[in-house]
């Protein structure tokens, strides 16, 4: 337990039950005070949050492919998908936690379908919270702007218009694996634009394309990627709080 902070006793109340679990009483004082949050700079991030683009250069991002320098172009605070260059990934490892990811699609309107504004958050590098430019542009449902791609569409599409910003909080459970068997599946949830597109659900493994999917056992921390799908989506202002 967390030492109590006896100078706060004041604050409460001592002569209440004591919580089940905890050993506090109800209202007790002493409970440590939750840790205080501020926030930075013009986009409000949180200032325990690890930053993994700020806006000023792809430090930190690698190809997903060969490991090398990204090489996505960074201007006006974002980075921009350079179609060819593949997918593109995080150097450390990350896991459970809210990641916070801004994205736009371009202003001037080009293809329909899967092919418009297309690109993708991949959770651990495997599990994908489809990218796309959904305003106005009908697609297979699980393959819209918040699908867990393949699995599960969104329960709203909140798209804003082509080029305009975009806000997506994803709260990440990954799956539990004891061995070569699943205790417990990945868990999800989602907002675009402060709407909520999935609650707590529990995917059915990895992302895949045109086929059924299933978990096989991998860390619980890995990199985060984001997708190269030819189109030229934007990102800003992407970090990450640890749960
Ligand atoms: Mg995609």
């Amino acid at each position: 337990m967390i030492p109590r902070q006896e100078e706060n006793a004041h604050l409460g109340y001592s002569d209440t039950p004591v919580l089940p679990d905890s050993g506090y009483t109800v209202h007790d004082g002493t409970r440590p005070q939750p840790p205080t949050v501020r926030f930075s700079g013009p986009h409000h991030v949180p200032g325990d949050a690890v930053v993994l683009f700020g806006g000023d250069s792809l430090d930190g991002w690698v190809s997903k492919k060969t490991g090398e320098p990204a090489k996505w172009a960074v201007a006006d605070g974002c980075m921009t998908v350079v179609p060819g260059t593949g997918d593109i990934r995080t150097a450390r490892d990350l896991g459970d936690g809210h990641y916070h990811v801004e994205f736009r699609s371009p202003a001037e309107i080009k293809g329909k379908g899967q092919g418009r504004g297309n690109s993708g958050i991949f959770l651990l590098g495997l599990y994908e919270v489809q990218v796309l430019d959904n305003y106005d542009n009908p697609t297979y449902p699980d393959g819209t702007v918040g699908a867990i791609y393949g699995q599960f569409p969104p329960l709203a599409n909140p798209i804003h218009a082509p080029g305009d910003w975009n806000t997506f909080d994803i709260i990440w459970k990954g799956p539990i694996f004891e061995g070569e068997s699943l205790v417990s599946p990945a868990v999800i949830t989602v907002l675009l634009n402060g709407v909520v597109q999935h609650h707590a659900k529990p995917l059915q493994g990895p992302t895949k394309h045109k086929e059924l999917t299933g978990y096989e056992p991998h860390d619980p921390a890995l990199p985060l990627a984001l997708q190269d799908h030819g189109d030229l989506v934007s990102f800003r202002n992407i970090w990450y709080r640890p749960i």
